[in-house]
């Protein structure tokens, strides 16, 4: 069934443009996989005409399968005066194989005079070869219109004009996009719904957020006739950010009631939120909307007391709708299902009444309390659960290990030696290493390879330090959190120790032993 509204994900690429946002190729992958199983209906990936990453990222996703989403490349119009099939950054676009093309293209006549220094007859056929060419090329057609409403307010006749060229040459959605972010909401509503008289496809918003509201544009363009929301994750983007898909997908859901990602996938927005902050490396921000931790916490007295006796009095809806919860009444119940679906979507057989619950309960808690996160690192997870579960010894303990570093003239030396017991068998290897995590997870490597030589396609991607807040008065504490890959799949564990080294050898551990357990 075709949803009323459908959602259009651009954190891999204008989310990208933020600051202090650098995601790998394997952070990306690692992206894109959460949101196809979450249920969104288009992943864009990247620009592939402006990096060698993205086009990369293109070549590696184009080898797996997704379930929901469609992939979408994202690039421009052809350049003026030249033919489309000899535009380079056209070309590219094609071979990134995805099955989703979207093009931005020029709306208004002052950045088509000044800043692409054309005329405005250059500028439509610009567009309209451009979309003909790649819907000949079999794919289908996101046109953005860049500038859409700065430009309807210039020159609403030239602005039409332009979105016409795109849906006579084909594209299957026109999105309207708010580049500068400076549009009010009623604006916003009366240039969609001209739009909407004039145009026969499906019509997108893509807003951003410099006055504060690309959510409240993003809506009322849904209620003016629009049907497909661009947006980031947690509003990553550049600037003051793109419009917040996290936002979006309740409000459309629970509020405007329309239909957009699976009904499935609404409890679990808290955790692609933070999932994602994670691989960004940012803290998830408490005061989110709708996700954040504060969102749902009762400090008043009055409100606690009348919350506990009617929860809508003072909720605007049920926490656990998107995974959040009441911050007074942590209720075991709540954390008891939250664990069985988590660990059956791990793949375990577990139920409410699996007696070891109580232990992994128990556990979590503990480890979370230490300060530890699972979010990004579900396969730390995945070992938890398992070894309590099943009963199961580790396959492997590392013995003791031992970290020196010295400096040479202009060069220093990092050697990590690993002492590793499998079953009654003892290896004890030596490496150098770039700095003490490269030295330790080569000897940890090392040592284990001659007891399971499949590991050797098991390499370290990602690495990422946090540092925690010290609440008790002790040493702040480091989180560790690393990414691997074996070439097909890539996983998360983490690592926490007042000790930036054990702490990364607690997740180093983990990954090579989730390796050993995925088989
Ligand atoms: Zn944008």
């Amino acid at each position: 069934m075709k949803p009323d509204v459908e959602i259009y994900d651009t954190t891999l690429r204008d989310g990208t443009q933020g600051e202090g946002i650098n995601f790998s190729v394997a952070d990306k992958l690692r992206i894109a996989e959460k949101l196809d199983t979450f249920g969104v209906h288009y992943i864009e990936g990247g620009w592939p005409g402006s990096n060698p990453k993205d086009i990369e990222f293109f070549a590696r996703a184009a080898r797996r399968k997704f379930k929901r989403a469609r992939l979408a490349s994202f690039g421009s119009t052809r350049r003026k005066h030249v033919a489309v099939e000899s535009d380079d950054q056209v070309r590219l676009l094609l071979e990134a194989r995805t099955p989703v093309i979207t093009i931005f293209g020029k709306t208004w006549l002052l950045h088509v005079k000044e800043v692409l220094g054309t005329t405005p007859e250059e500028n439509l056929a610009m567009i309209g070869d451009t979309v003909r060419f790649l819907r000949d090329h079999g794919k289908f057609v996101i046109y953005d219109a860049e500038h859409a409403f700065d430009g309807f307010k210039d020159s609403a006749d030239y602005a039409l004009a332009t979105w016409e060229a795109a849906e006579h040459a084909g594209a299957d959605i026109v999105t309207l996009c708010d580049t500068n972010g400076g549009c009010l909401p009623n604006e916003v509503a009366r240039i969609t719904a001209a739009a909407r008289g004039r145009l026969t496809c499906r019509l997108g918003i893509h807003t951003h957020n410099d006055i504060g509201l690309g959510l409240a544009n993003a809506l009322a363009a849904l209620e003016a006739g629009a049907s497909h929301v661009q947006g980031t994750i947690n509003g990553y983007g550049e600037r003051t950010g793109n419009c917040n898909l996290i936002s979006v997908i309740p409000n459309v859901a629970l509020k405007l009631k329309k239909t957009c990602v699976p009904a499935a996938s609404l409890p679990k927005l808290r955790e692609l939120s933070q999932f994602v902050d994670e691989i960004a490396n940012f803290r998830h921000d408490p005061r989110q909307p709708w996700v954040g931790a504060t969102a749902f916490a009762h400090k008043g007295g009055m409100h606690v007391n009348a919350v506990q006796k009617v929860a809508r009095s003072f909720e605007h809806i049920d926490p656990a709708s998107v995974g959040n919860s009441r911050r007074v009444l942590v209720s075991d119940l709540a954390g008891r299902s939250n664990i069985v679906m988590k660990a059956q979507e791990l793949g375990f057989k577990i139920s409410p009444d699996t007696p070891e619950l109580k232990d992994i309960l128990a556990r979590i808690k503990e480890l979370e309390h230490r300060g530890y996160e699972f979010e990004a690192a579900e396969a730390s997870l995945a070992l938890l659960i398992r070894k309590i579960l099943k009963h199961e010894e580790p396959p492997f303990t590392v013995d003791a290990y031992h970290v020196s570093m010295r400096r040479d003239r202009e060069e220093s030396v990092v050697e990590a030696t690993v002492k590793v017991r499998v079953g009654d068998q003892v290896a004890h290897t030596v490496a150098e290493g770039d700095g003490p995590v490269n030295a330790l997870d080569s000897a940890l490597r090392a040592a284990l390879t001659q007891f399971f030589p499949r590991i050797k396609k098991v390499q370290l991607t990602d690495y990422k330090v946090r540092i925690l807040e010290s609440s008790t008065g002790t040493a702040a504490r480091t989180r560790v959190l690393i990414e691997t890959s074996d070439g097909k799949d890539e996983w998360g564990t983490v690592g926490v120790n007042e000790n930036i080294i054990e702490a990364s050898l607690q997740a180093l551990v983990d990954s090579v032993e989730y390796a050993l357990m995925k088989k």
